[in-house]
């Protein structure tokens, strides 16, 4: 696939982007990285999102639902304790498995939640006990619903997929009372790209930094209250290089005790002790092969931005 270059930003308009010199492909689709000069985006071309059928094939996506991560995350506790004073409805824009709206509804939230994958929304419904979720995007939900106004709308690692960015943010502004605010978080672009792999496209459409993304909220009607980058911890770097390395160092033990503790195999769930104790061995062992590497890697990266992965940030909206 060929792409006519963009003659403007497909964000703010301002002309003739320039190609950061990044190019990607995948499959038979080739991208090009430009960077906006006007108001720091950096974005994929072309810039679409593939939709939901490509969504659910895909195997990270595909699999969230049957593997599902039910915790809150640092950025969603830290949204509801920053915000505990204005308490009231919030909208959870690509809400998932709902594992930020079930945090919220043990603070007292009023919850609602959206996301495109009909199965995420039937998994949030049993999780959460919540049952105002439906499967659709905000600028249809917004179309549908004119009369429905939220204290919050949130969007967690949504932004970095979106194609059509100014509505988006535009049917965001619609749902908010005055005066509302929205929290949302987004791969950091300096990251180092082995310690996030994924943040590439045809699933991440745009990347940010602290400053592209306060111009581009600012000049669509909102004040930054506060913003933050999260840098990897060690323990992540550990299980990347026992990934990219591990294999040939992989005794078979966990398998092997398996075939030995009950030849027949092993319902899923039921864990003999055996089991575990070689799982926490392999844990330990994975420990002191890459540890002191992951360590120093780690620490190698403190003095740059490679090692922030993720930016959060809440702002309000102008009243
Ligand atoms: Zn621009």
């Amino acid at each position: 696939m060929h792409a006519e270059m963009p003659t403007t930003c497909p964000l703010c308009a301002a002309p003739t982007p320039d190609k950061s010199g990044r190019t990607h492909t995948d499959g038979a689709d080739l991208y090009t990285q430009y960077g906006c000069s006007a108001c720091g985006v950096q974005f994929w071309w072309p810039l679409k999102n593939p939709g939901a059928e490509w969504y659910s094939k895909h195997e990270r996506y595909g699999v969230r639902n049957a593997d599902p991560v039910w915790n809150a995350t640092y950025n969603h506790v830290k949204t509801l304790s920053f915000l505990r004073e204005h308490k009231g409805a919030v909208l959870d824009v690509g809400c998932g498995i709902g594992n930020f709206l079930g945090a919220a509804k043990e603070r007292g939230w009023q919850c609602t939640g959206i996301d495109f994958d009909p199965d995420a929304i039937t998994a949030a419904r049993q999780a959460t006990g919540i049952n105002d979720f439906e499967a659709t995007d905000v600028v249809t939900y917004a179309k549908v619903h004119p009369e429905k106004r939220f204290d919050l709308v949130t969007f967690f690692d949504v932004l970095e997929h979106v194609d059509n960015h100014n509505e988006f943010i535009a049917s965001i502004k619609s749902t908010l009372v005055p005066g509302g605010y929205i929290a949302m978080s987004m791969p950091y672009r300096k990251h180092a790209l082995w310690l996030m792999k994924g943040d590439l496209p045809p699933v991440h459409l745009t990347c940010w930094d602290r400053s592209s993304l306060k111009r581009f909220l600012e000049a669509r009607g909102f004040d930054v209250v506060y913003m933050r980058r999260s840098s990897e911890g060690v323990w992540p770097i550990v299980m990347k290089l026992r990934f990219k390395y591990g294999t040939r160092l992989s005794f078979g033990a966990v398998s092997a005790v398996r075939r030995t503790v009950s030849p027949g195999g092993v319902s899923p769930g039921a864990r003999p002790l055996a089991v575990r104790a070689v799982h926490s061995l392999a844990k330990l062992k994975d420990a002191l092969i890459f540890g002191l590497p992951a360590l120093i890697i780690w620490l190698a990266m403190i003095p740059t931005p490679r090692r922030y992965v993720d930016l959060f940030a809440i702002a309000r909206m102008r009243a």
